[in-house]
């Protein structure tokens, strides 16, 4: 009778896009007691725009734009995306920047017709032996709105706060409601500034948050959560896949990354995040049709 249930179920789970890629992964979801999100491209739909180019008085936003842009034209990161965009839109043309450098979860720095750059968080800029305290007020208003502050730092002076927003994915609060609804504990794990990350956790109805997360120490987040019992770990890129393998269950966004769906035990094959607690639901049904 076990693996005719188990079966049915994970054919059943196939069909709502949801494959179970090892036998035993029915079994775990249905002990799991937290399930632990990924932000950005996971809750978010990861294409985020810019919403904020706020100067400090007497700076040139255009300036300051192109300066920005020039650098994040050699970053991969969604930000650098939103931000190269924005300046083609002005009609800006980002000369050359030189010596660019990804300092992972803070932000990059480089030189541009040469002045020396900085466009990242607030650690970023402390880390490189500049206050940002003169745009403390200014990142953190935007931040307060579920906005992304960008600061920017020219030859050692804090100049600007240029601010991204990541719009949520559509049903991600209603899957938020249904898992809790369910009994598990919902939480969020992000590389973003903790204020920006409990605005949008609190639109979303999520009161478990790590923030400030650097890209090594997703595991340790998840390790951190496994305290309260099981944890499920949904992610869809590259360095999520270290934390989908640490979790007791690893779910993949399918249309993520090749790297991160190897590393999960679980994969949302249609990409909808729903998915997760359809998971969740049939694993609980077996498993109760088991004992
Ligand atoms: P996440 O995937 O949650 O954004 P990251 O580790 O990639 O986590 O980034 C953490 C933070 O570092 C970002 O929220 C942002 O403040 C800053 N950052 C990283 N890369 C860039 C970039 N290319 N431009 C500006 N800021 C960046
Ligand atoms: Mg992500």
């Amino acid at each position: 009778a076990v693996p005719v249930s188990i079966m049915v179920g994970t054919g059943r789970a196939a069909s709502l896009g949801v494959l179970f890629r090892r036998g035993d992964a029915l079994q775990a979801l249905d002990g799991v007691r937290v399930v632990a999100f990924d932000k950005t491209g996971t809750l978010t739909q990861g294409r985020p725009a810019l919403t904020d180019l706020d100067a400090l008085a007497g700076q040139d936003e255009a300036a300051i734009l192109a300066d920005v842009a020039a650098l994040e034209a050699q970053s991969e990161h969604p930000i650098a995306a939103a931000i190269v965009a924005a300046a083609r839109a002005r009609g800006l043309a980002p000369q050359g920047a030189e010596g660019v450098e990804a300092v992972p979860g803070r932000g990059l720095k480089g030189r541009v017709g040469g002045r020396a750059v900085l466009v990242g968080n607030a650690r970023l800029l402390s880390e490189a032996g500049v206050d940002p305290a003169p745009l403390e007020d200014l990142a953190r208003a935007q931040a307060g709105r579920g906005r992304t502050p960008v600061l920017v730092a020219i030859d050692g002076a804090p100049v600007a706060a240029l601010a991204v927003a990541d719009p949520l994915r559509p049903e991600a609060r209603a899957v938020v409601g249904t898992l809790r609804s369910m009994g598990v504990e919902v939480a969020m794990i992000t590389g973003d500034s903790r204020v920006t990350a409990r605005t949008i956790a609190a639109e979303l109805g999520i009161d478990l948050v790590e923030a400030e997360v650097l890209p090594e120490g997703k595991v340790a987040a998840v390790q951190a959560l496994r305290d309260r019992g099981p944890v499920a770990f949904v992610g869809d890129g590259i360095n999520d896949a270290p934390a989908l393998a640490a979790a007791d269950v690893g779910i993949a966004i399918g249309s993520g990354t090749e790297v991160a769906i190897e590393s999960a035990e679980v994969v949302l094959s249609s990409g909808r995040i729903g998915a997760v607690a359809d998971a969740l639901s049939i694993s609980r049904r077996v498993m109760r049709n088991i004992r």
